[in-house]
């Protein structure tokens, strides 16, 4: 069931007190953050968290992001918090910085997948902050689709995915970012960039006044899966062009094109969706994955893609294209 909500009230409608008594109640709620739509259950109930893998049908070995109410918050979820942490969240926080630190013992296996870390973000989303502090409790919550497909980012998305698998899905409206958070794990090892997002490499860089490593290489074994050779992937094939040929197709083929700017002429594409007429990375990467379902809905042979620059937003929409065009195991 969809229930609307004022997209800008903290304060908690009447939409927002039935999820959180329906998420108190051990049941699953999906919730619009300003990255993508999350689908929640309390981070210490072991059994509501169960139901998240059932629903998306993802493997256990997947650990999930706690989602806290406030920075105060993470005494709760973590055994100690570095002062880099501390440093990272009073910049960043609220907002789409997934932080990866010791876990304290409250915290069910089945969150973390038996590793000995947590990983936890406090979202800026008025009605995800609304949705938290009305259940009083820290929410775990991966990005509300199936496993391996691409992230939601409005409430009819969500429907599409997961349909009656969740109890209820709360309409805030299309998200912001459109792509998933930033995830840093800071260790003694120093800090490692696990996934890039909307807080740059540039800008965790300068926070820190530190090199920060980029971890984010594909890898079998990931050490955060979202590190998968292939994830965020459209149904349809997906190949991205290099940056010095024009797209082009064939007349016995369909194929999308996914446009960074302005889309080229040509009529020989079944269907063309533009990221940013202007060349906004920030533009792009909020219609990023909308972009690529309706291509998918589209019935096509094939999608093609073009290459963005890689400086700032740009890297992590590269990183989602280069999941979404790996090969299928
Ligand atoms: P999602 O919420 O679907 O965007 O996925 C959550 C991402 O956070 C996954 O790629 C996880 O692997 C990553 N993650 C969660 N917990 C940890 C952890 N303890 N260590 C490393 N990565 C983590
Ligand atoms: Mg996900």
């Amino acid at each position: 069931m969809i229930l609307k909500t004022d997209p800008t009230s903290t304060e908690p409608t009447p939409a927002v007190t039935r999820a959180a008594a329906v998420l108190r109640a051990g049941g699953l709620v999906a919730f619009p953050t300003e990255t993508v739509y999350g689908l929640g259950a309390v981070a210490t109930d072991a059994r509501a968290v169960a139901r998240i893998f059932e629903a998306k049908d993802r493997p256990h070995f997947d650990p999930l992001i706690i989602h806290l109410g406030s920075a105060d918050w993470l005494d709760r979820c973590v055994a100690s918090v570095p002062p880099e942490a501390g440093r990272l969240a009073e910049r960043f926080w609220p907002g789409p910085l997934t932080m990866v630190l010791p876990k304290r013992e409250n915290i069910p296996d089945i969150v973390t997948s038996g590793l000995p870390t947590v990983a936890v973000r406090m979202p800026a989303h008025p009605v995800a902050r609304a949705l938290i502090h009305a259940t009083g409790a820290p929410v775990a919550a991966p990005s509300a689709n199936r496993f391996g497909q691409l992230s939601p980012t409005t409430a009819q998305a969500v429907e599409e995915e997961l349909g009656q698998r969740v109890d209820l899905i709360l309409d805030g409206g299309p998200t912001q970012h459109g792509i998933e958070s930033t995830i840093i794990a800071l260790g003694e090892t120093g800090p490692r960039l696990l996934r890039p997002g909307p807080v740059t490499l540039e800008e965790l860089r300068e926070c820190l006044g530190r090199e920060v490593i980029v971890a984010t290489g594909p890898s079998a074994t990931p050490e955060s899966p979202g590190m998968l050779l292939r994830h965020y992937a459209p149904r349809t094939p997906l190949r991205i062009l290099d940056s010095s040929t024009a797209a082009t197709t064939t007349r016995d083929r369909r194929v999308g094109l996914l446009a960074f700017r302005a889309a080229p002429a040509s009529r020989d594409f079944a269907v063309v969706e533009t990221l940013s007429a202007t060349g906004d990375l920030r533009e792009a990467a909020a219609n990023l994955f909308a972009a690529l379902r309706r291509l998918d809905a589209a019935g096509v042979d094939e999608i093609i893609a073009e290459p963005v620059p890689e400086t700032g937003l740009g890297r992590a929409i590269m990183d989602r294209l280069r999941k979404a065009a790996a090969p299928r195991a």
